[in-house]
C-alpha cells in the first residue's frame, strides 16, 4: 500500500458506499493507519492509497501510541454544517504544500465504524476540518479546489512541480495509464458491491 500523489486520477474518483464491513476491510484500515503514521499525517482517505472505497481514517495526534485518537469512518455522510472558519491544511497527496482553506466550523456526521455500527459525531475545530477534508477526498474533491484565488496563485508553482514529477514517474513506468487505473478501480468496486 502506497500513497498516491496529485495529480493521480484515483484522487478524482468518487467512491460508492461499501455494503459491508469485513475482515478484508479491517486489514486495509490497519494498513492505512500505518501508511498515515509513516507520512506523519492526521488523516488518510482510501482514494489516497489507490482504493475506491468510501472510508477514511484519522488520528489528530499523528501518533501510533495514541490509540484512543484513532477513528475510522466508513460510508461517512455530513448531515449538518454550521459556521465558517479558515485554517491551514496539508495533505499526504500534496507533500510539503500547506494552504489556508475556508470551511464550515462545525459538522454533524454519521458513519459506520469497523464493528459495523452506525455512529453520529458532532465535531468542531480541527476534528471538523479533518473529516470534511477526508470526506471531500471520497467525492474526488481536493483542498486545492476550495482555495481563494490568492491562495491558489500561491501554490501554482508547487502544483506544477508535482505534475512534472507525476509525468516523469509515468514515463518511467511507475504509474499505469489512466484507462488501466480506471479499469482497476471499476473491478475493485464490482468485487465489493
Ligand atoms: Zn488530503
Amino acid at each position: 500500500m502506497q500513497i498516491v500523489k496529485y495529480p493521480h486520477p484515483t484522487l478524482r474518483h468518487k467512491s460508492k458506499p461499501r455494503s459491508r464491513v469485513d475482515s478484508e476491510l479491517r486489514q486495509i484500515i490497519r494498513q492505512m493507519f500505518e501508511v498515515m503514521y509513516e507520512g506523519k499525517g492526521i488523516g488518510l482517505a482510501a482514494n489516497q492509497v489507490d482504493l475506491p472505497y468510501r472510508m477514511f481514517v484519522i488520528n489528530l495526534q499523528a501518533d501510533p501510541e495514541a490509540v484512543d485518537e484513532e477513528h475510522v469512518f466508513i460510508n461517512p455522510v455530513i448531515v449538518k454544517r454550521s459556521g465558517s472558519a479558515e485554517g491551514e491544511e496539508g495533505c499526504l497527496s500534496f507533500p510539503n504544500i500547506y494552504t489556508p482553506v475556508r470551511r464550515p466550523e462545525k459538522v454533524v456526521l454519521t458513519a459506520y465504524n469497523p464493528a459495523g455500527q452506525e455512529v453520529t459525531y458532532e465535531l468542531e475545530g480541527l476534528h471538523a476540518r479533518a473529516v470534511q477534508h477526508e470526506t471531500d477526498h471520497l467525492d474526488g474533491v481536493l483542498a486545492i479546489d476550495r482555495l481563494s484565488p490568492t491562495a491558489r496563485l500561491a501554490v501554482k508553482e508547487s502544483l506544477a512541480g508535482l505534475e512534472r514529477e507525476f509525468e516523469s514517474d509515468r514515463r518511467g513506468g511507475l504509474i499505469p495509464d489512466d484507462n488501466q487505473i480506471l479499469d482497476r478501480l471499476a473491478k475493485l468496486e464490482k468485487l465489493r458491491a
